[in-house]
């Protein structure tokens, strides 16, 4: 910008010696419109970049009694928990974002669910997000896991744990085809269905988001493998992407009346009608809010977040 200027200034007491007025207006204006159109550029390449969140610069839990509080979309965590990074059943995902913290009933449900898992000898489970730190709003990609109760779980076993360059950049492997109604046959494995549903099986968990066309193809082998039990099915919601990774989302833990739950899920395995409204956008149910989408406008948060934040902002 300096060399612009000198260069600029150079050019105008040329053209003023020479006396050349006329063509020095208009070069003047050219240059004009040329650090407009420079600054204007600056501007939008500045602003595109989301400001990261108060919540993104906690490298450490809020010290406190475990609790969560406010609701899956907007709200923190008192007192997380970092999962432990030392598993036989399980490997953390790209732990350089720094998002495996939440509840320690979360903590507690993943080691369940993970050895279960084992038991059977289906593979590695692959942890994907949970919480920051204290919980908290993102600048980009997740609208909820701000209370320390949801985890991403990926949608692959592999036999052999993975080494640690591909722990921090894992390939996504997705299960639905880009017409986003079926699921690539070939991917799609019984023990991916035995996954999911040994962590819907839990009463612990309040919802488990996937991709409608993965819910329909659960509902297609649940009949196929005669499954007599049905209500844990009941827990797999449909929901917007969610073709490499299932969403586990908790209930609020007993006791502690900041935390918000969702409405309650409707009645039925949800194989049904409601299932189907999402292959005809004219009919789709958009009841069931509050998971990664981005949402239009942020609501302000709760109270005890807004006093956390100002205590570590002073
Ligand atoms: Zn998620």
């Amino acid at each position: 910008m300096f060399f612009f200027i000198s260069k600029l200034r150079a050019k105008i007491i040329n053209l003023l010696c020479r006396g050349n007025f006329f063509s020095l207006m208009v070069r003047t204006l050219k240059h004009i419109v040329w650090i407009g159109c420079f600054l204007g550029f600056s501007a939008i390449t500045f602003t595109s970049q989301a400001k990261p969140t108060f919540w993104q610069s906690l490298t450490s839990p809020i010290d406190g009694l475990s609790e969560s509080i406010g609701g899956y979309s907007n709200g923190c965590i008192i007192g997380a928990k970092p999962l432990n990074n030392n598993s036989e059943h399980y490997q953390i995902l790209r732990m350089q974002n720094n998002r495996y913290y939440g509840h320690p009933e979360l903590i507690r449900y993943i080691e369940d669910f993970t050895n279960r898992v084992n038991m059977k000898s289906l593979g590695w489970v692959l942890i994907g997000d949970m919480s920051m730190p204290g919980g908290g709003r993102f600048d980009s990609g997740h609208a909820s896991h701000q209370s320390g109760l949801d985890v991403d779980i990926w949608l692959q076993l592999p036999k052999s744990p993975w080494h640690e360059e591909k722990l921090k950049h894992p390939t996504p492997l997705s299960l639905v085809n880009d017409d986003n109604r079926t699921i690539i046959k070939e991917k799609w494995q019984k023990s991916i269905y035995d996954l999911i549903k040994i962590a819907a099986s839990d009463e612990r968990v309040a919802r488990i988001f996937v991709n409608p066309a993965i819910k329909k193809q659960l509902c297609i082998d649940a009949t196929l493998f005669g499954e007599n039990d049905r209500t844990w099915l009941r827990n797999v919601r449909p929901w917007h992407y969610h073709q490499y990774h299932m969403h586990i989302r908790l209930n609020c833990p007993v006791g502690e009346p900041d935390c918000q739950n969702q409405a309650p899920i409707p009645a039925g395995d949800g194989c049904g009608n409601e299932l189907e409204s999402w292959f005809n956008p004219k009919e789709k149910s958009t009841n069931e809010n509050q998971t990664d989408d981005k949402q239009n406008k942020t609501p302000a948060i709760p109270e005890r977040c807004e006093l956390i934040r100002q205590h570590f902002s002073e």
